[in-house]
């Protein structure tokens, strides 16, 4: 039962105070006598779209600021979901899931210095890439402590609920990417077909991985930008071998970690090939972090030989899109 706020009683010969105040919480004591008129005023209180017209319109506008405080009421037990602060004052529009303090804790990349990556500072790997089998990476955040924190909460204690914000932030940066890759005359048009993307790839986890987290973050991210943008998402790619966790291992051991790391299944890629039927196809390889690139090229690498092994007249153009830059 929700608590009301003390409402004046307005002077109104038939209906008294007792029974105004009794109303909302609908649950009345058998030994109020006022029952009869609680009950005619519980009635259209229950469906406010048929309040009768002899309804008297100083009730209705204190039936209506009730209705509203039961709204604020409700709004605020709408708790903060990374550290459930119950202030919902100026919450961001497109993260009402997260309090002001948090949501300005967001280290949103802004700036970027490395065009191919996507870093925000100096980036002494790309120059040195000559391998690269997409053409640039762009990541919401940066990773640092508290977005690993966040991450750890949604990753291994299934916290469930930080999926959507995740997936807007990955949504923002997607929309960053899409600006971009648009003539610099239409970067400031709102519709997002002048530089159309085909279709989204998850990059799969090892088996092992998926049995220990039960769901592939690169997956959840993926479907939720593909519902959200409304492009296809195509299962496409597979993890030939468990590559054990990459944060542990040096920027070496990784690439050699991730060499035929992937490979694109011939029947689902032929699938997404036929279904966008056209001789230039833009598609985005979706991954979580993205620390060295080299999970990503490798990914980008399978799926690009298969698709020439295919359909060689194709031209194909590869971008990889990720939560956060290590
Ligand atoms: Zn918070
Ligand atoms: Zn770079």
């Amino acid at each position: 039962m929700i608590a009301m706020p003390y409402v004046t009683p307005v002077a109104m010969p038939y209906v008294t105070p007792i029974a105004l105040s009794s109303v909302i919480p609908i649950a009345l004591p058998s030994s109020v006598s006022t029952q009869p008129v609680a009950r005619s005023l519980a009635r259209p209180l229950a469906l406010p779209n048929v309040l009768p017209i002899h309804i008297p319109a100083k009730l209705r506008t204190i039936i209506k600021a009730m209705r509203q405080s039961v709204q604020l009421l409700t709004a605020t037990s709408s708790a903060c979901l990374i550290c459930g602060n119950t202030d919902s004052r100026s919450r961001h529009p497109r993260f009402i899931s997260l309090c002001t303090p948090c949501f300005r804790q967001i280290p949103w990349i802004t700036r970027i210095e490395c065009d191919v990556c996507g870093r925000p500072e100096y980036c002494p790997d790309c120059p040195r890439r000559s391998d690269a089998a997409f053409l640039c990476n762009r990541s919401a955040v940066r990773y640092n402590t508290r977005i690993r924190e966040w991450l750890a909460l949604y990753k291994y204690r299934g916290h469930e609920a930080l999926a959507p914000l995740f997936g807007e932030m990955l949504t923002a940066a997607y929309q960053g990417l899409v600006k971009e890759l648009r003539p610099r005359e239409l970067r400031n048009e709102t519709t997002e077909t002048l530089y159309p993307i085909d279709a989204l790839i998850p990059v799969p986890v090892s088996s092992e991985r998926l049995a220990e987290r039960e769901f592939n973050q690169a997956e959840r991210l993926g479907a939720y930008l593909a519902e959200r943008v409304q492009i296809p998402l195509h299962h496409v790619m597979q993890r030939t071998r468990h590559s054990g966790k990459q944060s542990y291992k040096t920027r070496g051991a990784r690439l050699r970690d991730t060499h035929n790391l992937f490979t694109a299944d011939p029947a689902l890629t032929a699938s997404l090939l036929t279904a966008r039927n056209q001789s230039h196809i833009r598609l985005i390889i979706v991954d979580d972090i993205y620390t060295t690139g080299s999970t990503a090229n490798a990914c980008a690498t399978a799926l690009a030989e298969e698709i020439r092994r295919q359909r060689p007249a194709v031209f194909v153009e590869l971008f990889i899109l990720t939560l956060a830059r290590s």
